[in-house]
């Protein structure tokens, strides 16, 4: 643990001895004082017991410490995430992505309008407005509530097809993630005579090389991660994102959500969880990345709310066992589909979840098998939680306040505590200012 010190009190030096980065603007290697590209990266869901599981989910048994994460490295403060008043203490995703595309708290479920239902400007609609481009990749269909919260508006998170036309308004770069159930084939002409590219097969994302571009891969959501561990879709998805918007001299804004933390969160699936938070982290590396070569790029990290409460560590156990989701090879939804059709159910379910099942276990699963796949799939949930030590409180969401991680120019402004309608409200500060009207 000593070993990240050092390099931290050099660059301390360092930063004594050499020009501070905000005298001069123009050096290409000096950091500006105001960034030129804004990275938005929000893992749905993802409270302070998510960052510290999977610590511990990554963490290396064979040394005595334990490793830092990207999340370690990037932490610089916390948020508040209550909704409106109208809406009590606890957010929903509607709610807190409308707070952090527009700085305005409204009532669970709008998108980007306030109480009174009228439309928000948002942040990206301000960069657009200023001559930046704009993009969102997600794992979740482009129209679900926080990447619609950042494009569109809306009195109803549900209201998925008048999103979804909605978006042909937007002018955004750069559309990536699920959805194609939402955007049918009249809609999707509409789409291209305003010169998108439209792609449904991930592999021909390689082959886009210039926005506009509207790339649906599934039906709804992604897959789990879990369930496809090369992939790495998010952070390829987040990569070509970058290197699309990246080409506009002006800057951009680019939203990336880790949604489906969220939705393993709310099936209270801990194995799941874990993987779609290996992948965001991915993603999240994958930006890191992009800010060192490009030092006049902004991110900031943050989560919309806390879903499930969960706990690490139940029952007055003082323990909590990672190391079983670490042999676990698929989503408990997968499990589950092959131990309800499979003859051979047991031995393939106890060779995916890496572990042998006791007596009683079987019995257990045996009972929940009859009852059919969601039953069976909520009884491995239990049962691996069960060896894990692993607790939930609710299926819904907590009003636990969230942490926020940044790097890059103006990155300490979101240190300490902030609301997060701050987050948006100092992004807006960001922004290039208006320029004059000639006189
Ligand atoms: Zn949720």
């Amino acid at each position: 643990m000593s070993f990240t010190k050092a390099p931290l009190l050099l660059l301390g030096i360092s930063l004594l001895l050499s020009t501070p980065a905000w005298a001069d603007e123009t050096g290409p290697t000096k950091a500006p004082s105001r960034p030129k590209n804004i990275v938005i990266m929000i893992g749905d869901g993802m409270g302070p017991s998510y960052t510290s599981a999977y610590r511990y989910y990554k963490d290396n048994p064979d040394t005595e410490e334990v490793e830092q994460t990207v999340f370690d490295r990037l932490l610089v403060g916390m948020a508040s995430t209550y909704p409106a008043s109208v809406s009590g203490y606890v957010t929903d995703s509607a709610a807190a992505a409308t707070a952090l595309a527009t700085g305005v708290k409204s009532y669970n479920g709008a998108i980007s309008v306030d109480t009174q239902k009228q439309p928000l400007p948002t942040i990206l609609e301000k960069a657009k407005s200023l001559g930046l481009s704009t993009g969102v990749a997600v794992t979740s269909q482009i129209n679900h509530a926080t990447p619609a919260a950042f494009l569109a508006h809306n009195e109803s998170r549900k209201n998925y097809d008048a999103l979804a036309l909605s978006y042909l308004e937007t002018n955004a770069d750069v559309f990536l993630g699920g959805g194609q159930k939402y955007f049918p084939p009249a809609l999707l002409e509409q789409f291209k005579a305003k010169g998108y590219q439209h792609i449904s097969r991930f592999e021909d994302l390689a082959s886009i090389t210039q926005p506009k571009v509207l790339g649906l891969f599934a039906e709804v959501q992604l897959p789990w991660a879990i369930d496809e561990k090369d992939a790495k879709k998010l952070s390829t998805l987040t990569q070509k994102a970058l290197s699309l918007l990246s080409q506009n001299d002006q800057g951009f804004v680019l939203l990336v959500e880790g949604s489906l933390i969220d939705w393993a969160g709310h099936n209270n699936d801990i194995a799941t969880a874990m993987g779609e938070m290996d992948e965001f982290s991915n993603a999240i590396e994958v930006v890191e990345q992009f800010v060192r070569e490009h030092p006049d790029t902004l991110m900031v990290i943050t989560a919309d709310h806390n879903t499930g409460g969960l706990s690490i560590g139940v029952d007055g156990n003082y323990n909590w066992n990672p190391e079983i989701l670490r042999n676990i090879s698929a989503s408990t939804d997968t499990l589950a589909l092959a131990a309800i059709s499979g003859e051979q159910w047991q031995a393939d379910l106890a060779r995916g979840l890496g572990f042998e099942l006791s007596e009683e276990e079987v019995a257990k699963l045996n009972v929940a098998r009859m009852q059919g796949l969601e039953t069976m799939a909520v009884a491995i949930r239990h049962l691996i939680d069960k060896r894990t030590d692993t607790g939930w409180t609710t299926d819904g969401h907590t009003g636990t306040d969230v942490q926020v991680f940044a790097a890059g120019p103006a990155s300490e402004l979101f240190n300490g505590h902030q609301d997060n309608t701050d987050i948006a409200n100092k992004i807006f500060s960001l922004l290039p200012k208006p320029k004059k009207p000639k006189s």
